[in-house]
């Protein structure tokens, strides 16, 4: 199969220091969902791997996060696309779990579900933790300046070394398409 993984706030919707604990503050950022789009008619299968500590802190319930992927099911039906499978973390940082980025239990999580391995699959975030849960399962970070990503280039991290960047979603899928 043909993967590609994403992370979402600040990739495919604008983020917030806040968190997004709402459909109403679920908001995709322009041309992201047409690039989903175009990347499930070029053949892949979209998966997604959030960090949503908001559960955790208590911001939350779960019942509202499940309306925020259904608003994106929803707009993005309207694009003709389709996220196949949502991997999300709802513990807080404290909880020490195995699956909050940057540890690599939702890439995990998605390779089981799909039964498939995760080495060289793209995986998109705007944060640094992105990065490091792509590398430690040996799939292949791109960034995005989008959400966080300006901030994440800012820190001139030695995890960004040799990760290519691009404005957003929809130049990223531009040139993964171009690649293939
Ligand atoms: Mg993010
Ligand atoms: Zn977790």
């Amino acid at each position: 199969m043909r993967l590609v993984i994403l992370d979402r706030d600040g990739v495919i919707n604008e983020d917030s220091d806040h968190y997004i604990k709402s459909a109403d503050e679920f908001r995709p950022i322009p041309g992201s969902l047409a690039a989903i789009a175009r990347l499930n008619r070029a053949g892949y299968t979209v998966a997604v791997a959030s960090n949503q500590s908001g559960i955790g802190r208590g911001l939350f319930e779960p019942a509202a996060l499940e309306a925020m992927h259904a608003k994106l099911a929803r707009l993005l039906a309207a694009e003709g696309g389709r996220v196949d499978h949502i991997a999300y973390c709802p513990h807080a940082p404290e909880a020490n779990c195995a699956c909050r980025k940057p540890r690599p239990g939702l890439l995990q999580q998605i390779a089981r579900h799909y039964a498939t391995e995760l080495r060289d699959v793209p995986v998109v975030g705007d944060s640094l933790r992105d990065l490091e849960a792509a590398r430690a399962v040996g799939a292949r970070p791109l960034l995005v300046r989008t959400g966080k990503g300006e901030r994440t280039l800012a820190t001139a991290d030695e995890g960004l070394a040799g990760v290519p960047v691009y404005a957003d979603l929809a130049e990223a899928v531009d040139h993964l398409l171009r690649q293939a």
